[in-house]
Formats: structure tokens, sequence, C-alpha cells
């Protein structure tokens, strides 16, 4: 799961369009025609050809760091405008530019309709999805528990084992309102450290932005030009699990590399300026 670039929004044309489509919903009396009218206008609107959706997807693609890829598992292509706030949940944020992501089938289909708040009366954790085949509810008020990549960074959260599980690591303090967020986000909802390939994926990853590395190190004091150089950091950017590449970045800036990978600590010493792509 990657934070996505912030302050890429669509014309304010666009955005109003959404709210033109949001006011069919919120104008309805009651939560549960709310929450219907909501699941059915949106698979209506969110349509190729329909220009609002269209406009919206091209700015989704801008946020991903790099290769348009899910936000959630960073390994499969990003193709489902996906609501951080579960539609039927939460209809009032339906048509809302800022609870968009852009995912995958394999991390959207089973996320569904899964929501949890820290209630705003009692500040208890509290899972708000209705049961299996059961209708929504309107949620108690509360914030949400699912880690927003819109506006937080993931890896506030959580660690990635560089070193050998490749799973993450939850390192916000234990017991506290960031550690349950942080487990239910990875294990619970998106099960990120369960499905094996996803694993194996980002093992692969680190091999590649290893060798990626260590090719620009030899290319630039083989004196390479700018412009050949700036082509291979835009293909190392475009590699898939860009977490990896991050948490290399962390590992190394915290010193902790050193000690698992010597080698790829070396090529950090020899290109510091890859700390900042
Ligand atoms: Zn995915």
């Amino acid at each position: 799961m990657i934070q996505l670039e912030q302050n890429i929004n669509p014309e304010q044309e666009i955005i109003d369009k959404l709210k033109v489509y949001q006011d069919e919903i919120d104008g309805l009396e009651t939560f549960e025609l709310r929450s219907e009218k909501a699941k059915n206008i949106f698979s209506t609107r969110n349509r190729i050809g329909n220009t609002v959706f269209d406009a919206i997807k091209v700015k989704l693609t801008e946020m991903c760091s790099g290769a348009r890829r899910c936000v959630y598992c960073e390994d499969s292509v990003a193709d489902e405008v996906e609501h951080i706030h579960p539609k039927d949940l939460y209809p009032n944020f339906c048509f809302y530019w800022d609870n968009y992501v852009y995912a995958c089938g394999n991390c959207n289909g089973p996320k569904n309709n899964k929501f949890a708040i820290f209630r705003k009366d009692d500040g208890s954790f509290h899972i708000v999805n209705p049961e299996r085949g059961m209708k929504a509810t309107e949620p108690a008020e509360g914030n949400g528990a699912l880690i927003n990549p819109r506006i937080e960074d993931p890896l506030d959260f959580c660690m990635l084992d560089l070193s050998s599980t490749f799973k993450f690591v939850v390192i916000a303090k234990a017991g506290t309102d960031d550690a349950l967020k942080a487990n239910y986000t990875y294990n619970e909802v998106l099960r990120l450290n369960e499905r094996e390939f996803l694993r194996k994926a980002r093992k692969n990853a680190y091999t590649n932005y290893k060798s990626r590395l260590g090719y620009y190190t030899t290319q630039k004091f083989a004196g390479d030009t700018q412009d050949k150089l700036d082509k291979l950091i835009e293909n190392l950017k475009q590699e898939a699990h860009p977490t990896v590449w991050k948490e290399m970045q962390r590992y190394h800036s915290k010193g902790i590399l050193e000690n698992i990978d010597k080698d790829l600590n070396n090529l950090f010493i020899k290109s510091p300026e890859a700390l900042k792509w």
C-alpha cells in the first residue's frame, strides 16, 4: 500500500458535475434509499465514455507514484475506481473526489464494503460493515480505522521486512489506535501479508530495484550522459511495488541496511541521489 501523490485534482467542472450526481443521492429521505441509490447510480455513471469518470481516471492515474498500479497491492494494474469509505455505508461520499483511489479487482473485490471506525462517543474500534448478504445500516459517527493513502503514509504505520519474510510488520506502538488501524488495514481487509504471491513479488521487486540501481551506478561512473541516466531512473520508477524501493531507502537512511545487504548499502553510498528518487 502506497501513499498517493497529493494536490492532484480534476478541473472544477468535473468536481461540479460530481456534485450534481451526489445531489441525486443526498436528496433522498432515508439512509436505506440513499445507500441503494448510491450503488445503483455509481455503476451506471462509472463507465468508459462517461466524461466525468474518464477525467477522474486520468487524475487517478497521475496520482500513482510510477506506473498505473493498484494503490493497495502495488502489483496489478489499477482499473477500478475504489471508494475508501464504501458507497453503501457512506452514500454521502459516493461521488466525492477525495474518497477515490485506483485499485485492482483482486483487492477491490474482497475489500468490498469492509470498514471500521473509532466511535466518536467512546473512541472504541467498531466494525461497521454488515454481515455478508445483509443490508448496510447507517454507521455510528467516528473516524475511519482504515489507513487512507490519499492523506496518510502507510509507512508511518508499518515497515516491510526486507531481510527475510517480505511481510509488513506493524511499527505503531502496540495497543494504540494506530496499531489497530494498521493491523485492520494490512491484515484483515487487504490481506497484504497473507497473499503469498505478493510476498514473492515484493522479494522479486527488491532484486529488480537493486539491479537497476547497480546498473545506474556502473553507467554513471562509466560516464554515461545525464539523458541516458535519466531514462534509467525513469525505468526504475516504473517498477511494481514502489513500497519496496521506499523501504530500501528508509533502511539505508536509518543505518540498518548495512547489516542485511552490504552491497545495496554501498550502492546508496556511491549514488546518494537515489535516496531522493
Ligand atoms: Zn491490488
